[in-house]
């Protein structure tokens, strides 16, 4: 089949890879230019654009996505390996409290990759260049979709390809891979199809992060695969390392806490990480190689490409964050990508010549692989703003016996109580991984009946996460005027 695929971000060339391995023939439409680098150095030193503003954010490649990645694009594994991607095993991941820290064999699969993002994006793109069934056309914007004749029942129009600013492109499918800013909803409307049903989800934080170079090997605070996060009464801080010796570190206030607008001044990021004791030991040892970058206006979302059973456009699919976006910081964007870009490779490959059964069967695979994390996240999200919410506004904080999640019951746990009890016991820092690292839907872990014995157990004998030290206020006031 022809195929184009609209955007050329991460998504879209993990999905133009397999699908043109798979036999299609791939058009990829990225309006950037992106020009070509020689290195991650080179891909990182300009890796900021203004239309996908996230590939200078932070970011860990999660368990699920590892294992989808050695197992459908080996080679571009072994290329994120070469690039410097550090591999962050499950004892790695352990918290300083564990006591109980043998790792099996069985582990493997909670292992997970560190490495900053234009790094693989410079990957991924080098192997799309490089794939005889995909072009990638870049400085080409799309502008609409492009109708033919109707498809049967009561689906919406057929889309047989997309008008762009370079002259129209027609194919048999027309994958959305234009992230979370999307046109697609407006494109839909020109055409006559009715609107995406949408799903959104308080999210609320906002990220300031920055990229360091280690100075030194030795005498670290910490190891630097594992990643540090700290969800303090009234932010988020986090740090750990990347490929070829550099750190990205990020604090996540509320949206809503205009003292941490002046955190994007680098002197006023640094004397904030300084009011957090685990960090002052990494700005020690580490020099900045970037700027602050800022980034807000994050959500939960979920789209669907179909209606009360009916396709809104046979021929139109969807990919990455144009399906859902997650709080970042659970990581799980990747990971939603991965396996909706190999879910539409499967549809393709089953229905090769039926356009709204390959609809139909896409949303199946979007409510099982992709809805879990986002009604897990919207849950996850809406316990943290309630409880940061009311130490911003000075109401005593919740005892930390009481974790995040929904309400007690006694068949089910909560992400929280998870969290709160995986420091003391290994089975459950097992759990939580499994969860985290996407491997089984979070429903599943929280429901599972072993799981929830032990979480009561483990509440009774130690009342949950010891409190994490906070910044002195004085100090923190200090160091955000
Ligand atoms: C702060 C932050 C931190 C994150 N951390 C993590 C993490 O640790 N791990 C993780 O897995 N995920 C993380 N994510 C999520 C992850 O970044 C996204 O899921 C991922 O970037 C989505 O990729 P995408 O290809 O769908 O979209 P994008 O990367 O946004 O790519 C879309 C592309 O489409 C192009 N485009 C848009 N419109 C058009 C058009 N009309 N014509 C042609 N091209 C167009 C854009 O230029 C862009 O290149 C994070 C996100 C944020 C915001």
């Amino acid at each position: 089949m022809d195929i184009t695929i609209v955007g050329g971000g991460a998504a879209a060339l993990m999905t133009a890879l397999l699908a043109a391995r798979d036999g299609h023939r791939v058009t990829v439409l990225e309006r950037d230019t992106l020009p070509r680098q020689a290195t991650g150095e080179d891909a990182a030193a300009s890796a900021f654009r203004g239309s996908a503003p996230q590939v200078v954010q932070p970011h860990v490649l999660l368990s699920l996505f590892r294992l989808l990645m050695r197992e459908h694009l080996p080679d571009v594994y072994r290329d994120l390996l070469a690039a410097g991607a550090v591999e962050s095993d499950l004892a790695a991941q352990m918290p300083p409290a564990l006591t109980e820290r043998a790792v099996g064999p069985d582990d493997d699969r909670f292992t997970m990759l560190l490495t900053r993002r234009s790094t693989v994006d410079w990957v991924l793109g080098r192997a799309a260049r490089a794939e005889p069934g995909v072009t990638l056309r870049t400085g080409a914007t799309v502008r609409g979709l492009l109708t033919g004749p109707g498809a049967r029942g009561p689906a919406g129009p057929r889309v047989v390809g997309v008008g762009t600013d370079v002259g129209d492109l027609r194919s048999d499918v027309v994958v959305d891979a234009s992230g979370r800013r999307t046109r697609i909803d407006r494109w839909l409307a020109a055409i006559g199809a009715r609107a995406r049903p949408a799903r959104s989800a308080e999210c609320g934080v906002a990220y300031f992060s920055r990229h360091y170079r280690l100075r030194t090997r030795s005498g670290l605070p910490a190891r630097p695969d594992n990643r540090t996060i700290l969800a303090l009464d009234e932010f988020t801080v986090g740090v750990w390392g990347a490929d070829n010796d550099t750190m990205v570190v990020g604090i996540c206030p509320l949206t809503e806490d205009t003292r941490f607008r002046r955190v994007r001044d680098p002197r006023v990021f640094t004397e904030v990480l300084r009011t957090v004791a685990p960090f002052r030991g990494w700005l020690d040892v580490m020099d900045p190689i970037s700027d602050v970058f800022p980034m807000a206006g994050l959500h939960n979302t979920m789209h669907r490409l179909v209606a009360d059973g009916a396709p809104l456009a046979p021929g139109l699919h969807a990919v990455g964050d144009s399906v859902c976006t997650t709080n970042p910081t659970l990581a799980r964007g990747l990971g939603v990508g991965l396996r909706g870009a190999l879910d539409l490779v499967e549809v393709l490959a089953e229905h090769p010549s039926d356009p709204v059964a390959r609809a139909l069967a896409a949303d199946r695979a979007v409510t099982e692989h992709v809805e879990p994390y986002y009604l897990d996240q919207a849950r996850i999200d809406a316990e943290r703003l309630r409880r940061v919410r009311a130490n911003l506004a000075g109401r005593p904080p919740r005892s930390p016996a009481a974790p995040a999640g929904p309400a007690p019951s006694v068949d089910r746990v909560g992400f929280g109580e998870l969290a709160a009890t995986a420091p003391h016991d290994a089975s459950l820092f097992r759990s939580l991984t499994t969860v985290k690292g996407m491997l089984a839907r979070p429903d599943d872990v929280y429901t599972d009946p072993a799981v929830v014995r032990r979480v009561r157990a483990v509440l009774d004998t130690h009342g949950g996460t010891p409190g994490i030290a906070q910044p002195d206020p004085t100090a923190l006031h200090r160091a955000l005027r």
